[in-house]
């Protein structure tokens, strides 16, 4: 085993507008580097997925916390809610409830663990990668194998046309199954805002993997291409708008459908 370098600091910290914030793990492999989106509204804010729970979120966020926050699961896949354990509010879709609860899954950072099966399976699925699951220690002396992700509370659960209200901001909750059964975006339908979660991203869609389900995706599909979005900030991968939206369901119909 080589010896990985160790990180400067972990999270990436990029202002997308006033009240919009994108946080990333650049020492995470593509697989499991999720956008962690902090929005800020006028009486709370959301902290939409928390990435994979290797360094405190909140510590990290701390200049951007100046208020009660709310840590959205638009799924419970190990990349998207590894730092919930550290809020108070959480909010996750019904379906999705227990998995944030008690984790069946807890994850791994090593590739012994997964095998070299579903290795090969996500090559095919278009994430290679050579070695662990991050390319960088967030500290000296960190072990690999010590990673597990943790039991978080679940305080507020949804389903499909509740609203997520944060004072001068109001999303819709749309549930967008196919890539995990209890998948969500949440829609702002007056600035045409999509935090659309793992639903679609613009990099390899994964619709083959435990709780993926293809033609409840291609319905989820066939529902995003009618969305009058302006712009989709998705659970990996840079944001886009309507045009590649469209291309991207195109390319999935073409694909599945
Ligand atoms: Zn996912
Ligand atoms: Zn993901």
């Amino acid at each position: 085993m080589h010896m990985l370098p160790i990180a400067d600091r972990w999270f990436e910290i990029t202002r997308i507008s006033d009240d919009i914030t994108l946080l990333i793990e650049p020492h995470v492999v593509p697989l499991m580097r999720c956008n962690i989106w902090h929005v800020r509204g006028r009486d709370r804010d959301l902290m939409i997925d928390t990435g994979m729970g290797i360094v405190s979120l909140r510590e990290a966020a701390a200049h951007l916390l100046e208020k009660d926050v709310t840590a959205v699961a638009t799924h419970t896949h190990t990349d998207h809610v590894g730092n919930h354990h550290e809020f108070e509010h959480t909010l996750v879709h019904e379906i999705e409830a227990d998995q944030l609860q008690t984790p069946s899954d807890r994850g791994t950072l090593l590739a012994s663990v997964m095998g070299t099966e579903a290795i090969r399976k996500l090559a095919k699925a278009g994430y290679p990668f050579e070695g662990d699951l991050i390319t960088a220690l967030p500290h000296a002396g960190y072990d690999l194998a010590s990673y597990s992700l943790r039991d978080a509370p679940v305080t507020e659960i949804v389903t499909e046309g509740d609203i997520v209200d944060i004072g001068n901001r109001h999303f819709e909750v749309l549930h967008l199954p196919g890539h995990s059964p209890g998948s969500i975006g949440l829609w702002e339908a007056k600035t045409g805002t999509l935090f659309s979660g793992d639903a679609i991203y613009d990099g390899p869609l994964l619709d083959e993997i435990d709780g993926a389900h293809i033609p409840t995706y291609i319905r989820t599909m066939k529902r995003l291409r009618n969305l009058p979005v302006e712009i989709v900030h998705a659970g990996h991968d840079p944001s886009f708008g309507r045009t590649r939206l469209i291309q991207l369901v195109d390319a999935y119909l073409a694909k599945r459908a």
